[in-house]
């Protein structure tokens, strides 16, 4: 998760340099591009829009020159469907959802998104597809109204507003001195790491991305809040192809497919149900992780 967040972060934190000046997120992404990122295609195509139909197909990729991060790693999310990400640290779960949002590309094997190379999209037409909600959520000097807007920019007030209801945001904010107004610094000291978790699901709303990367957090949030989280949680990824890094039993098993991988490759898929009844590396998993101290279960 660290190493997800951090282009982001970096993103976040360049962007503070120019905000007075910024058109838009496009000119945020052009600023990645001088980075390591992957190339676009010479022919990369903009896509318009996108069913979310995802498809790893034998997907190694390296970080270094000879490592082997991932190693024939395949599955097939049909659009909606949500597929949880688990594991132990170190396995690759975050490496996955950087390939999908095209940081990087595969160096073997091939992402087809709606059936088409992902190397072929354009990446920033690809990301703006994305919707992204991480542990450490991306926040900048601003107003929470601009925090949020930052999902959509032509977005009224009225629409910010909407999805910070459908994001159980709305409360806390009402509930602030300044509510909309209030500014958050780039930390977003202020306000609690849960609340941050409920900004950027409402950003994410406002956005209305066909493709999901989630990054359950791992940190304590009070009882109320995380239910908040869930419930806006749900709400997000209905009709919406979901990626998540899921470390919640709840989440894992709402899945339509559980993708278990170990030292970068998968060793099981399938849903919660068959996963149990094999009785093999995911149903070891559950009853050591889940069954002696069952804290978000
Ligand atoms: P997970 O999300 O399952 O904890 P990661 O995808 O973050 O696993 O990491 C998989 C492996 O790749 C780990 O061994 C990690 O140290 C390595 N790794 C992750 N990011 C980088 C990076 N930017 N550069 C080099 N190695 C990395």
């Amino acid at each position: 998760a660290r190493q997800f967040t951090r282009p982001l972060n970096d993103l976040a934190n360049q962007f503070n340099t120019f905000l007075s000046a910024i058109a838009g997120a496009e000119r945020v992404f052009e600023v990645l591009e001088q980075d390591e990122e992957a190339k676009d295609e010479q022919n990369a195509v903009a896509i318009a829009s996108l069913q979310g139909d995802i498809r790893f197909d034998q997907v190694a990729f390296g970080y270094g020159k000879d490592g082997h991060t991932l190693r024939d790693v395949s599955f097939h999310a049909r659009p909606g469907e949500t597929i949880a990400l688990v594991g132990p640290t170190g396995a690759g779960k975050t490496t996955v959802t950087q390939l999908l949002a095209r940081f990087y590309d595969p160096d073997r094997g091939r992402i087809l998104i709606d059936g088409r190379d992902s190397r072929s999209i354009r990446r920033d037409s690809l990301r703006e597809q994305m919707g992204f909600v991480l542990q450490d959520t991306f926040l900048f000097e601003g107003t929470i109204r601009d925090n949020i807007r930052y999902g959509r920019l032509d977005a009224t007030d009225e629409e910010v507003e909407q999805a910070a209801r459908e994001a159980n945001a709305h409360g806390f904010i009402m509930k602030l001195p300044q509510g909309y107004e209030t500014r958050l610094s780039q930390d977003g000291s202020g306000i609690s790491q849960g609340q941050k978790q409920l900004l950027s699901i409402a950003r994410a709303l406002l956005a209305d991305p066909s493709i999901l990367i989630l990054d359950e957090a791992t940190s304590s949030i009070d009882t109320i809040t995380e239910i908040k989280i869930q419930e806006a949680l749900a709400r997000l990824m209905e009709g919406r192809t979901s990626l998540v890094i899921a470390h919640r039993l709840n989440t894992i098993r709402r899945a339509d497919q559980i993708v278990v991988l170990q030292d970068g490759t998968i060793v099981e898929k399938g849903s919660h149900r068959e996963l149990t009844d094999r009785g093999g590396a995911y149903a070891r998993m559950v009853a050591s992780q889940y069954e002696t101290k069952p804290i978000h279960a």
